[in-house]
């Protein structure tokens, strides 16, 4: 029986799709898988963005649900978002996702008219993901714990999970307590709301 070969690299062919027609080798596969990976994410975040926008026009934040990604990109690089620009590819490893939904809640907190704060998150996450003292692991747990509280703040109040709010906000000022920048921007965050 003739091996079939890679159709992009001429290696021995691990997978086939289309009946056939597309063969791929171990490596290539695993591009293509992250490719459609990445066009599904990208699908994703318009079908959540333009859900944000019907919303904002309503005047109901949060009203539908969004579409999950499930698995975290973690990336090195330059980091371009409607809102976080982070032109430095030495930060370590990053999970976008968190990012990414931090961005998305700055859109829509600008669009209710809390720029202050939504500039405070802004400079923050900045600051954060720029910082070399904190290792790679607790910056992506802090994002994360940002990520959730920015969410939090473009609902209304009267929906907002407060009493985890709170704990959310002491976790953060302990990761951060060695970095009087962090804190003076977290300080001010925490003032808007409570
Ligand atoms: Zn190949």
């Amino acid at each position: 029986m003739k091996k079939t070969k890679c159709h992009n690299c001429g290696k021995p062919a691990i997978v086939t799709y289309n009946n056939g027609k597309l063969a791929l080798c171990l490596d290539c596969n695993l591009k293509f898988q992250q490719a459609q990976e990445l066009i599904f994410r990208r699908n994703v975040k318009m079908l959540n963005y333009l859900t944000a926008e019907i919303e904002a026009v309503g005047g109901l934040p949060r009203l539908f649900p969004r579409y999950k990604v499930s698995s975290p990109v973690y990336y090195k690089g330059d980091l371009i978002l409607n809102n976080i620009n982070i032109q430095n590819s030495n930060v370590g490893v990053i999970n976008t996702g968190n990012v990414e939904s931090i961005d998305v809640s700055l859109t829509f907190l600008k669009e209710q008219g809390n720029e202050e704060i939504a500039e405070l998150i802004k400079i923050l996450t900045k600051e954060i993901i720029k910082n070399k003292d904190i290792v790679e692991n607790q910056k992506n747990e802090i994002l994360e714990q940002l990520a959730f509280i920015t969410e939090q703040l473009s609902i209304p109040k009267e929906q907002r999970k407060t009493s985890i709010l709170k704990t959310i906000f002491a976790t953060i000022f302990t990761s951060i307590s060695g970095f009087s920048n962090l804190l003076e921007i977290l300080e001010k965050v925490k003032k808007l709301i409570f």
